[in-house]
């Protein structure tokens, strides 16, 4: 992932390398390349040019110390902003409510949403040693009620029954009671998804949501669908008190730029990343490590 961004950075401190110092000038030039790589790499256009913009201030401020050369003070500057744009550290889930501590997961149906339900689940099972119920509240598809069994089964996760027959704040109630009766942790509740956002899918959202009043509201979203994949968050954080976002198959050819770009857009941090289809392909997200590893 962001691979070509890390190569082309690589090319701008080879340019500016046998540079006394930094000047406006070769500030300006590196610039453009930045910019060009951040665009390729599908990051949103008012992003690009905030962080551009960010950086070059920095970087014409920056007094070059002895020690460093003209590219490690750029690359320097670079590393803190894209660290800056990211949300700096990595913002923990917040289980902190009267148990069961409810998390409920939205977005695109597609987007990785069971699965994620799934590898959460697991997560906190085995490294918080949380007891976890997961529920599926998308009543129209039956196939996505059994796909979140067989993952519980999986992983060794409670799984809530629901039926396709019953109204998604029902299942809802009857799972959130279960919880409560049973001494559950946390209850995950995923939702249903349509291919494109539509009133009926907001509304049905919003209501769940004002019913289970939830301590976590998770976006989740498909990396490789890059802009669009801002613009769907946007959407959804306008509609929704979204408290974070899942930014998922982060492994495949994604271009990434749904990284940099979500948390400026939304205002929400990206909380995990989903690295891979198995149920171990999840990893809370660590803005400064990506940005180390973007600068190769
Ligand atoms: P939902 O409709 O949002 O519930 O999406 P699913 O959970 O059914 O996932 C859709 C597809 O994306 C499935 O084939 C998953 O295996 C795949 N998927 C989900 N997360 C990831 C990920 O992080 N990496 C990869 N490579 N595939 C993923």
């Amino acid at each position: 992932m962001l691979d070509n961004l890390t190569s082309r950075l690589a090319d701008v401190v080879k340019s500016l390398r046998g540079q006394a110092r930094l000047t406006e000038a070769n500030i300006q030039d590196a610039m453009r390349e930045v910019r060009m790589a951040l665009l390729e790499a599908d990051v949103a256009l008012p992003v690009v040019k905030v962080f551009i913009n960010d950086v070059k201030q920095r970087a014409l401020g920056q007094d070059v110390l002895g020690s460093l050369t003209p590219g490690q003070a750029v690359i320097g500057v670079v590393h803190d902003e894209l660290k800056k744009l990211m949300g700096e550290q990595n913002d923990a889930l917040n289980l902190a409510a009267v148990p069961p501590a409810i998390v409920l997961m939205a977005g695109l149906q597609g987007a990785g949403k069971t699965t994620t339900t799934g590898k959460l689940a697991k997560l906190l099972k085995e490294t918080q040693k949380k007891k976890v119920l997961v529920v599926s509240a998308d009543v129209y598809r039956p196939a996505a009620i059994e796909q979140l069994k067989m993952l519980a089964s999986q992983i060794g996760v409670e799984w809530f029954p629901s039926l396709p027959s019953q109204t998604p704040k029902d299942i809802a109630a009857s799972a959130l009671d279960h919880a409560k009766r049973h001494f559950f942790d946390v209850l995950i509740v995923d939702t249903a998804g349509r291919l494109a956002i539509d009133q009926e899918m907001m509304d049905e959202i919003k209501a769940l949501h004002a019913f289970l009043n939830p301590i976590e509201t998770l976006f989740v979203v498909d990396a490789m669908q890059g802009q669009d994949a801002v613009n769907t968050a946007q959407a959804f954080n306008a509609a929704l008190p979204l408290t974070g976002v899942i930014l998922t198959k982060l492994d495949g050819d994604s271009r990434g730029g749904a990284a940099l770009s979500v948390r400026h857009v939304t205002g929400k941090p990206i909380k995990f990343i989903g690295v891979g289809e198995k149920v171990t392909g999840l990893e809370p997200f660590h803005p400064d490590r990506l940005a180390s590893r973007i600068l190769g």
